[in-house]
């Protein structure tokens, strides 16, 4: 008897072990046809970051407790007074960067732009079959915000893979946000398109954004104006319309203390930008590489020689090649449209920019320019049209004007697949057009759904409706 209860242990392992091995191979080898491809979206700038212990233990680090934060903050009201009142001594910047030092520190990045301490990201969607079956599912890329677009690239890449795998389907369509955008554009700049069914771009940042490289340039100062324009278009679109907040901006205005806070800010900025640069602003962020990547092109090469002493070679040398994907951009789009990706930009405009970039009145979506996330839309400034005489700059057989005069996409670099939505800001997200475009089979273009034309109104926080 005993030799039977062996056999058939035997047997019964051997199935087991075959039976797993032929579902493995099933997993890998066999094609899903359930009509759903996968989403993989990357979102923007923020996502948290953890301090790896020693142990293996992972304390959150971004976003700083509130703890670090109060602590700071409080360590600096003593000189407060200073920012608004005192002689230019830069106590107060000093103490200004040694505030946010302290709260940064666990996230700086050194001269290379690695991560000074071991950081990790989330760990971003599990990648389980079941997701993919339903469309408003996606799987959620986790990345190191901070590093180089084309490390992330590379960890992109194999979490692709694996989404491909574990679902069974030969393709991914490849969304993306905000600096999502610079991370699936290094994607696509190294890998090509041959995994990606459809890429779909939301505010992306693939072509930097101006604000940002004001920042790296030092052209910071802070219009009253400016803010002004800048509140009174951003908090309706954030917020939605509140007579309270309103009458709160209007107030600030009218009573002065809007003026004079900008005052106490480019005082503050003057006195002692050189040191709060070089003490705060470069070590904490501008050795990100994820960051000097938003620097856009025609302000890269001042920002370069910032970066000119030898010890950032190497940063510089992973910004340059970064650059030199942003430089190309149409050519790299190109390739992967004509190798049958399908493609969708989504950027939102109509709002003024961060009152920080002076009294500058262009399209943005508070924060990355318009004609950036659009791929070269041309824009009429904030709240005025291009002109009754303007004529479209590229006759290609459609018209491609904004019904309201604000905006000519035809020299976009894909005028038949860019979607603008006026009023929106960059936190705003056009849900009801992302899912179609999302869901569309093949390439839609902005003549194929009237409900979804090239110009849209961003309303109500999350509506849309066709631009009249
Ligand atoms: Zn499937
Ligand atoms: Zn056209």
């Amino acid at each position: 008897m005993k030799v039977p209860v062996k056999q058939t242990l035997c047997v019964l392992l051997s199935l087991v072990i075959a039976f797993s091995a032929s579902s493995v191979c099933f997993a890998a080898n066999g094609k899903c046809d359930c009509g759903h491809t996968p989403v993989v979206f990357v979102d923007g700038i923020g996502g948290s970051l953890y301090l790896v212990n020693e142990d293996g233990s992972r304390d959150l680090v971004f976003t700083p407790d509130t703890d670090v934060i109060v602590k700071a903050v409080v360590g600096l009201l003593p000189v407060l007074p200073l920012m608004f009142f005192g002689p230019t001594t830069g106590v107060f910047e000093r103490a200004l960067s040694k505030a946010a030092g302290e709260i940064f520190e666990p996230i700086r990045c050194d001269e290379n732009g690695d991560s000074v301490y071991n950081i990790k990201p989330g760990s971003g969607t599990e990648v389980i079959k079941d997701l993919h079956y339903d469309p408003d599912e996606y799987y959620q890329f986790a990345y190191d915000w901070r590093l180089d677009p084309m490390v992330n690239a590379q960890l992109l890449d194999q979490y692709i893979d694996k989404v491909r795998s574990v679902t069974g389907h030969d393709k991914v369509i490849l969304s993306c946000y905000s600096e999502g955008g610079e991370v699936t554009f290094a994607y696509l700049s190294l890998f090509g398109s041959a995994k990606i069914e459809k890429y779909v771009t939301l505010c992306s940042a693939f072509q930097g954004l101006t604000a940002v490289g004001y920042i790296f340039t030092g052209k910071i100062n802070v219009d009253p104006k400016q803010t002004y324009n800048f509140l009174t278009s951003f908090l309706p679109a954030m917020f939605g319309e509140n007579k309270g907040i309103d009458f709160a901006v209007k107030a600030a205005k009218y009573t002065g203390l809007l003026h004079g806070l900008c005052r106490a800010i480019n005082r503050l900025i003057k006195n002692d930008f050189d040191s709060f640069y070089e003490h705060f602003a470069l070590p904490y962020f501008g050795q990100m590489p994820g960051i000097v990547d938003f620097v856009p092109q025609e302000m890269y090469g001042e920002v370069r020689e910032r970066l000119s002493d030898p010890k950032h070679a190497k940063l510089l040398a992973r910004a340059d090649q970064y650059h030199d994907y942003q430089a190309n951009a149409k050519q790299i789009l190109d390739e992967a449209v004509d190798g049958g990706m399908n493609l969708c930009i989504v950027s939102n405009y109509g709002i003024h920019v961060m009152p920080f970039v002076g009294n500058n009145p262009y399209q943005s979506d508070a924060l990355i320019d318009s004609a950036k996330s659009s791929g070269g839309a041309t824009m009429a400034p904030v709240g005025q049209t291009l002109g009754s005489d303007y004529k479209q700059k590229v006759q290609d057989g459609h018209n491609h004007l904004a019904p309201d005069g604000s905006a000519d996409a035809s020299t976009c670099m894909f005028p038949e697949y860019t979607w603008l939505v006026e009023g929106f800001c960059h936190w705003n997200r056009p849900d009801e057009l992302m899912s179609w475009l999302i869901g569309f089979k093949g390439q839609p273009t902005v003549f194929t759904d009237e409900r979804y034309p090239q110009f849209l109104v961003g309303h109500d926080i999350n509506q849309i409706s066709p631009m009249k």
